[in-house]
């Protein structure tokens, strides 16, 4: 673990913080927002119930220079800085938020320019994301999507174990909590039916997913060592890959998922930085048999973060909580999934989105997709408030998923990714 004044539990701000919220001073989460100067999105860091301007506070002259790239054109440190880069930012501005720094606290001009409440803000997508891939690393929901489908076969295919499978996804469709989503229409062929049929998806299902941004890129050509990885990671949110899975079953034979994916991706806006999550660092399950050398992982490079899923109906009051995971279920770390990627010299750019495929438990209670929390359809959930049942998602559904990291009485959280489902 690489620990510095910034991960201190018992560092507080002048800025209120209250105790259960996601974003104490050891987070400092990225995010875009609508601002007067800039209606198309400004970047912040969120602290509490606020979000402090990063270009406001570099003209005030309370951000420096970080690693050579000014943290004014924060595209730059993202494409050319790297991890150092945003450690050193974050110190700055965690240091500019102690409790006893007068520097900001005082200077009510630039305070009125710099700290915004959230409630005043539109937050929007953190970044126009260039590429989108969605890996499959979830080993339990691997293994169940194996034992529906192929019940006669091992639940995992056997290069499973042996590389990150994923495909290229579509980074256009790429929208922020909040946005709705509209039930797909597609083609797909009932088992029983010798053709098929054109019309909205019957079978809408989420998918409960981490994902990581890059910060800076690579070159065509030359792919960035397993050790390095981590350098090109920006930092991580929440990732609700949306499906169709009855277009999916029709279309993906050979060449996988196309549109039953493709439709609609939805993302949680505050990026949360591996520095916020170094406390967090675990070493991930044993990886057996071994893998290949370039994809063999320094030291521990998985993450302990807490994730849940609810559901809420329109004719319900409040959401209900339809599955618990964790991040530790993933059997590919982060580290792992961008080496692969780039094994065979692909460049990636800043602002690429890998998401990391669902991650499920080992619990009936902790699969994170309706396809298999309902086994395929055969087991409905209950909606307890208003007996309602579910086996897919309906129109007018809202799904939130949350996620956070447990720490001695705070917690570094991602905020949500909450989706109305719409017809
Ligand atoms: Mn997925």
């Amino acid at each position: 673990m690489n620990l510095n004044e910034t991960h201190d539990p018992k560092a507080k701000s002048w800025i209120d913080v209250a105790s259960d919220s996601h974003f104490p001073i050891q987070n400092l989460p990225f995010c875009t927002y609508a601002s007067d100067y800039a209606p198309h999105g400004s970047i912040a860091v969120r602290i509490g119930d606020s979000l402090i301007d990063l270009y406001e506070l570099c003209h005030a002259g309370l951000l420096k220079e970080a690693d050579h790239h000014f943290a004014c054109d924060f595209q730059e440190v993202l494409e050319f800085g790297g991890r150092a880069a945003l450690t050193q930012i974050r110190k700055q501005l965690f240091r500019l938020l102690l409790t006893d720094n007068p520097d900001l606290r005082d200077n009510v001009e630039v305070r009125a320019k710099v700290v915004t409440p959230v409630e005043n803000a539109e937050i929007l997508l953190p970044m126009t994301i260039n590429a989108f891939v969605d890996f499959y690393s979830g080993i339990n929901h691997a293994s169940n999507v194996g034992r529906m489908f192929r019940p006669d076969q091992p639940p995992l295919l056997p290069n499973y174990r042996h590389m990150p499978i994923g495909y290229n996804g579509r980074a256009s469709s790429v929208v922020v909590s909040g946005e709705p989503i509209r039930r797909p229409k597609g083609q797909m062929k009932a088992p029983d039916s010798d053709s098929p049929t054109f019309g909205p998806t019957r079978e809408l299902d989420f998918e409960l997913e981490m994902g990581f941004l890059t910060g800076k890129g690579s070159e065509m050509g030359e792919p960035i060592p397993i050790a390095q990885c981590e350098d090109h990671i920006f930092g991580v949110v929440i990732v609700n890959d949306w499906s169709a899975r009855d277009v999916q079953r029709w279309e993906y034979q050979p060449l996988g998922p196309f549109l039953a994916k493709s439709f609609g991706t939805s993302v949680s806006p505050y990026v949360v930085t591996l520095d916020a999550l170094e406390p967090w660092r675990i070493q991930g399950q044993a990886q057996e048999p071994a893998v290949l050398p370039h994809l063999q992982n320094p030291g521990s490079s998985h993450f302990d973060i807490q994730l849940e899923v609810s559901i809420q109906s329109d004719k319900m009051s409040k959401p209900q909580v339809i599955c618990c995971s964790n991040t530790k279920h993933l059997y590919w770390s982060f580290a792992q999934q961008l080496a692969h990627q780039t094994s065979n010299g692909t460049p990636i750019e800043s602002a690429d989105l890998y998401a990391s495929g669902t991650i499920s438990g080992e619990t009936e209670d902790s699969y994170g997709s309706m396809l298999e929390l309902c086994w395929k359809g055969t087991k409905p959930i209950t909606l307890q408030e208003t007996g309602e049942t579910r086996t897919f998602i309906e129109d007018g559904d809202v799904v939130t998923m949350t996620a956070w990291c447990e720490g001695e009485g705070y917690r570094i959280g991602f905020g949500e990714v909450s989706t109305k489902v719409m017809s």
